[in-house]
Formats: structure tokens, sequence, C-alpha cells
């Protein structure tokens, strides 16, 4: 993605006003821009400016490091939970225009629902199982629990009886899901901050390096 004049971008797409939710708190926030100014209005309905400079800082941090903790950003601006919130938001809406789906319940109550509702209409796609604690982090644990499967695997499609009412993704694990193997493995690669990215040996072994130029 590229992020130049980031702002305009955020400008034109919230002209009409988005609930987020920062990730760590929680936090819901409301982000709206109004006569080329970003503004935040938080749960307490205090009202807040988001500078162009706010902006540019960040992303010049973000496109240094990669990094999702707001920690890495508080030196440069004071807005950093509201700003990755709006950039994992952005990354969301334009990787669903190129077909790439999250399943994740704290973001989305309906997560079970529609994750089984796309592997049944997406029998050739591929999943990613990757665990909730595994984001930007890019350790060795979470290399080998992050793997990536066929739609029709049995590890991540199966109709056994959980005693967790969302097996797949409201426990301590959530899906990302796309038709392209080589569009998804890249996700994945964002996503962990990993070098490589595991595949089943049960259901990826047939796929050759030559389909990552699909
Ligand atoms: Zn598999």
């Amino acid at each position: 993605m590229i992020y130049r004049d980031f702002y305009q971008h955020l400008l034109e797409h919230f002209s009409q006003p988005v609930e987020l939710f920062t990730g760590v708190r929680k936090q819901g926030f409301t982000l709206y821009s109004e006569q080329g100014v970003l503004y935040i209005r938080n749960s307490k309905n205090n009202i807040r400016r988001l500078g162009r400079e706010d902006v540019d800082a960040f992303i010049a941090r973000f496109e240094e490091t990669g990094s999702v903790l707001p920690r890495d950003y508080q030196d440069v601006t004071f807005n950093s939970s509201y700003l990755l919130a709006i950039m994992k938001y952005i990354s969301n809406v334009n990787n669903e225009k190129m077909g790439i789906f999250r399943f994740y319940s704290q973001e989305n109550a309906d997560s079970e629902q529609q994750y089984h509702l796309w592997l049944k209409n997406n029998p050739e796609g591929y999943v990613l199982n990757i665990p909730k604690r595994g984001e930007g982090k890019g350790s060795a644990s979470v290399g080998d629990l992050t793997c990536l499967h066929a739609s029709r695997c049995d590890a991540i499609n199966n109709q056994r009886s959980y005693s967790q009412p969302q097996p797949f993704t409201g426990g301590d694990y959530f899906k990302v899901c796309g038709n392209s193997l080589a569009a998804l493995e890249d996700e994945a690669l964002r996503i962990t901050q990993l070098q490589s990215i595991r595949r089943c040996n049960r259901c990826l072994t047939q796929v050759k390096e030559s389909q990552r130029t699909d």
C-alpha cells in the first residue's frame, strides 16, 4: 500500500462518519472530516482535531517500523491508538477490495457464521489460521502456530463438536481468507511480521511455488 498523502485519503474516506474501536482497550470512537480537517469524537463525546502533521509523523514511523504497538509512536503523536485503529480499518477496506476477508470474533460478533459462509462459497480458497496474540509479533512461537490451509482442509473446516461456541474465530485464533494464495500469504507476512508462513502439510503439499505468480 502507498501512503502518499494519506491525510487526503482519510479526508475523502471519512466524509461520512465511521465508528471504530481502538485495539488495546476497545474504546469506541467516531472519525469524520469537516472542511479539510479530520476529527475524532471519543466515547465521552469529546472532540479532538487530528492534524495532518500528526498523521504524517505517524505514517513515517509506520513505514519505517511496521509496528502495531501504540508505544512505538508515543514520541511522534498523542493519537497513536486512534491512528493504529484507523490504519487497521483502512487496510481491511483495501483487503476486502482485493478479496481478502478477516474473521475475528472481537471485531465482529457474527464472525463465526460469516467464516462458515465464506468457506461454503469459496471451496477453492485459502485460509490463514493465526493466533490472536500473534499480530505484529514476528516471534518463533507465532510462526509455529500460524499456518496456511486450503478451504477444504479438515483442520480449519470441520463439524466436530466443540465446547467453545465459536471455535474457529472466537478462541485464541482468528482467520484471514482469500482466493489468491499469493495475496493471502503477503497479507500473512504483513500482519505477523514473520519472514515466512508455514503451509499445512496435509492440504497444501500439492501447491507449488510457481502458483505464487497468480
Ligand atoms: Zn490444512
